[in-house]
């Protein structure tokens, strides 16, 4: 395929050049060509797909996993997708970087991303002023993501519930000269607000009580071990294994702080959904059936068989069962979650589909990111906050696709709100009243 595309291109693409193409060369080559095409790419609703590549970049963690499943059971393929690359990105600012380059620049269109990267790189916040409009497609995954403590401060029993605990940071850096530390693997996003929120709940100011730093998501259990930092917060299976492995213990899961919260998401450059309408649909619709799969009891093993090799995760197949399953040890203890309803869920839940792009759900980051006031020239209020969303969010493309799809009508949510949202310390989100979310929280800036 790669030699037939420089074919084309050299002989100036398009139709131009297919037709070249046939006219001109030997029938040998032709009937090659014939047979390196796709066999079982399923029709694109209103003719053929404007192209059937797009570059997309991942972080190994659970999160990717419906990109990943979606090419390697022939989701992508099925829709007429046949030639996506899924690059694993050294970290979130390397993906960060790729996006803005875009794949004319050698980078990558889209794929998976922590919230509010997709609305702060369309705003030019996160990327040196570089806007870069993006479109949130869809959720790829909920919870599967935890906060582990260092081994080093097992004593300190720190939990879920840290009431109390706002003296254990304080002596701590008295005792050690230096604040507590705990990681996040990009700041002003979701494992900077899990552990923001975490802390927060519990009387812990996070800007004043410890230090934060960033630390890639595949360095965090080496990072534990070695003394880098005391605590860190990212998408499994690395915290199922700083506790597998027993670097540290299992303080909360995400899922323990906001039952079914939205955790990371689909986004793409806008510029490439404007010229790929119909791609656009196939890469939700390869991406919805590889959801569906992922959550399929029966399928579990067979995910952490695909993820774990070397050309996708490279982390032992029983980690990552282990992590896909939901079988935490949780707290000092090791208390076994048994609930599966806890685990990493990527297309059922009690709250409705996964999948679908709410924007009240993706509305949250921008109102954390206000909370702390993390870009205060560029999110002054709600309203702004607002607007941003709207044009970040498409709620209509998820639709369309699982329309086609053959969803079931009742699993296309009709409005833009999820409803009230309730988290584990009694703190009610309402998305119909942004502000009295807000001005319910105590520790903010
Ligand atoms: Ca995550």
């Amino acid at each position: 395929m790669p030699n037939r595309r420089r074919f084309i291109s050299l002989l100036g693409g398009g139709l131009f050049g297919a037709a070249l193409i046939t006219a001109a060369i030997p029938s040998t080559l032709t009937s090659v060509l014939a047979q390196s095409a796709p066999k079982k790419a399923a029709p694109a609703k209103g003719g053929a797909l404007e192209t059937k590549t797009i570059n997309l970049g991942y972080i190994p963690i659970l999160e990717a996993a419906p990109l990943v499943i979606a090419q390697e059971k022939g989701f992508f393929a099925k829709h007429g997708l046949t030639d996506v690359n899924i690059t694993k990105q050294a970290s979130w600012p390397s993906a960060r970087d790729n996006v803005v380059l875009g794949s004319a620049g050698g980078g990558i269109d889209g794929g998976q991303w922590q919230l509010p990267m997709p609305q702060m790189i369309s705003n030019g916040a996160i990327s040196n002023g570089k806007k870069v409009p993006m479109y949130i497609l869809a959720m790829l995954s909920s919870q599967g993501n935890g906060i582990v403590a260092s081994n080093n401060v097992k004593k300190a029993d720190l939990g879920l519930n840290t009431k109390g605990d706002g003296a254990f940071f304080k002596k701590f850096e008295k005792e050690k000269g230096r604040k507590f530390r705990a990681a996040y693997t990009f700041p002003k996003a979701n494992q900077d607000m899990w552990i923001r929120y975490w802390l927060a709940a519990g009387g812990v100011d996070p800007d004043n009580n410890v230090e934060l730093l960033t630390v890639p998501a595949a360095e965090t259990v080496a990072g534990l071990r070695n003394g880098t930092m005391e605590l860190f917060s990212t998408g499994d299976p690395w915290p199922t294994r700083a506790v597998e492995e027993k670097f540290g213990y299992m303080v909360a899961t995400t899922a323990n702080i906001w039952r079914v919260h939205p955790e990371e998401f689909l986004a793409v450059r806008a510029d490439w959904v404007k010229k790929n309408p119909k791609a656009t649909i196939a890469l939700l619709k390869g991406v919805m059936e590889a959801q569906q799969w992922l959550d399929k009891a029966g399928n579990k093993e067979e995910a952490a068989k695909i993820l774990s090799s070397r050309k996708w995760f490279n982390v032992p197949a029983p980690v990552l069962e282990l992590a896909l399953r939901g079988g935490y040890k949780v707290g000092t203890t090791a208390q076994k979650e048994t609930n599966p309803a806890m685990a990493p869920l990527y297309w059922n839940s009690s709250r409705g589909v996964i999948s679908y792009p709410y924007k009240s759900l993706t509305l949250w980051f921008l109102l954390e990111s206000i909370r702390w006031k993390f870009y205060p020239g560029q999110l002054p209020n709600v309203a702004a906050a607002k607007a941003l969303n709207d044009q970040v969010t498409r709620e209509d493309l998820w639709k369309q696709a699982a329309k086609e799809l053959g969803v079931p009508a009742k699993d296309i949510p009709k409005g833009s709100s999820r409803g009230v949202e309730k988290f584990f310390d009694g703190v009610v989100y309402d998305p119909a009243k942004p502000e009295a979310y807000l001005n319910s929280l105590k520790i903010k800036r």
